[in-house]
């Protein structure tokens, strides 16, 4: 996969290869599934919820050019891989916030199995980003948006990242940046994420 990635150029940040050489896969899915640990493709986890495809998950996070101190906010920490493939690229501190609560704790316990320990998981509804730790440096999402909250947009820094799909049924991945206060959106193509629904779940 990662001589694939370099043969496209898909990745130009070098730190999101070495990250996902360091972070084990096989431990943040279910143990049916590990033999697929490496297949270019999502899988199901718990809750009817899924593990985006390797190669999204570095190109989310290659958009999100995260630098050795950002402060990161995860919107939808699932299985909590995505939020160990970040705490290899920032000292700062991540907040990845889960609004079903048995996914928040399956995040938990593979984090700390995986030995991750600059990631606090939260569990709580998403849309409302997370004020307490306000603001970010970064702010990535992993579910789909019907539109970008504002929630987010307010919560980010001047000159901060968002990356996030748009959309319901199918999303349109956007990068945006903030400039005085408003977003100034790139879009980057046709993606298909699990919805973001309003709400927490026990
Ligand atoms: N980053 C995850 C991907 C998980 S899929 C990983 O690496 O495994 C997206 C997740 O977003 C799901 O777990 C879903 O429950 C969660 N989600 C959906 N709506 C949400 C909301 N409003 N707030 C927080 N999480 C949400």
């Amino acid at each position: 996969m990662v001589e694939h990635w370099e043969s496209l150029g898909l990745i130009k940040n070098k730190k999101i290869i070495e990250a996902f050489l360091k972070v084990p896969r096989e431990k943040f899915i279910l143990p049916e599934h590990r033999e697929e640990a490496y297949a270019d493709i999502p899988l199901p986890i718990i809750e009817e919820q899924t593990i985006s495809q390797p190669t999204t998950v570095v190109m989310m996070l290659d958009f999100l050019d995260v630098k050795e101190d950002s402060k990161v906010l995860e919107i939808g920490a699932g299985s909590g891989y995505n939020a160990a493939l970040l705490s290899k690229l920032t000292k700062n501190k991540i907040i990845s916030v889960e609004r079903i609560k048995k996914l928040a704790d399956f995040a938990r316990e593979n984090l700390k199995t995986a030995g991750i320990e600059n990631v606090e998981v939260t569990h709580g509804d998403g849309s409302k980003g997370y004020p307490k730790e306000a603001p970010y440096d970064r702010i990535i999402a992993t579910c789909g948006s019907e539109k970008i909250p504002e929630a987010w947009k307010d919560q980010l820094k001047e000159g901060g990242l968002l990356v996030a799909p748009i959309g319901t049924v199918e999303q349109e991945m956007i990068v945006a940046i903030k400039v005085k206060g408003e977003l100034k959106i790139e879009k980057k193509g046709a993606f298909r994420f699990v919805p973001l629904l309003k709400g927490k779940k026990k």
